[in-house]
């Protein structure tokens, strides 16, 4: 997938590095020094947390703006932003057919533990939207362990270093594309009546619910690729059968079969991989979004 040079989306939080990692308004470290002072020394550990908060909150209010990110990192947060940026020029004139505005989601880059909106989430959670606070949260840890433990290789060239770092590029921009599919569904109204829906159905119709919501949002991924392909020719060959093999690859029977060993249909929450392909490639082949209506 070609993406450099285009436009980077100034509606990126980055949150990583720098500073102490709060979860819940209270921080960890913060704890654990406590902890040990109390363990150890005989230290109040009130007292104590009380103590180390004073530091930690110093330095995590600088951590607005990390300053010592790796080489890597800042990479991510471009490409990150680049992708943010390419669906925004995807869906502003998509609103604007619609009679509506497009108001971009932000995201938020963290590493670790992060406060958003929805509560606290840890990265272990993987990427999520949350519609309270209209943001995307992705831990850029998470697009690694994609690539590694669920064997997604995308384009790699053992001649060449550079390719590598960029495997499974486009998957990674297709679990972007997701999140902000799910933004979509916020600012049109549909997760809202899913969400109304939901609290009057049994836990298996819920789950139903769930997984056409999952569905329509890899359909508006789609739709994403191909508008952004009209627009700057950002595909490479093979790409969509990387998105392919990632939509297979989280799929819900996929995960569950790899965890258990076994498929229980009615706890799906995102849909079957084959299921999750069929729309994503829907979207892409018609670009309409109209065809993405999984609640029929
Ligand atoms: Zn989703």
């Amino acid at each position: 997938m070609r993406w450099k040079g285009r436009r980077v989306s100034t509606n990126v939080e980055d949150r990583r590095g720098g500073g102490g990692v709060k979860a819940g308004g209270i921080s960890i470290i913060g704890l654990v020094v406590a902890f040990i002072a109390w363990k150890f020394f005989g230290v109040d550990p009130q007292q104590a947390y009380q103590a180390t908060q004073a530091v930690t909150s110093e330095t995590t209010s600088t951590a607005e703006a990390p300053q010592n990110l790796t080489l890597e990192q800042k990479e991510a947060s471009e490409f990150v932003g680049t992708v943010l940026a390419d669906t925004e020029d995807t869906w502003t004139p998509i609103f604007q057919q619609l009679g509506m505005t497009y108001k971009p989601p932000r995201l938020v880059l963290f590493s670790g533990v992060v406060k958003s909106g929805c509560g606290t989430a840890q990265s272990a959670m993987g990427p999520f939207y949350c519609p309270a606070d209209q943001k995307v949260y992705i831990d850029t840890s998470f697009f690694k362990d994609m690539r590694q433990q669920m064997g997604i290789s995308g384009e790699q060239n053992q001649t060449e270093l550079s390719r590598q770092d960029q495997a499974g590029d486009f998957a990674q921009a297709y679990v972007i594309a997701h999140e902000v599919g799910h933004h979509i569904q916020n600012l049109l109204g549909i997760s809202g009546k899913v969400q109304q829906a939901r609290a009057q159905s049994s836990q298996v119709e819920g789950n139903q619910l769930s997984v056409r919501l999952e569905l329509q949002a890899d359909c508006f991924a789609g739709i994403w690729a191909n508008q952004n392909q009209q627009r700057t020719q950002f595909l490479e060959q093979g790409d969509i059968a990387e998105a392919m093999d990632a939509a297979e690859k989280i799929g819900d029977d996929y995960l569950q079969r790899k965890a258990t060993g076994q498929v229980v249909p009615d706890s799906f929450t995102h849909g079957t991989s084959e299921q999750r392909m069929q729309w994503f490639e829907l979207g892409y082949t018609t670009g309409d979004i109209n065809q993405c209506n999984t609640f029929k």
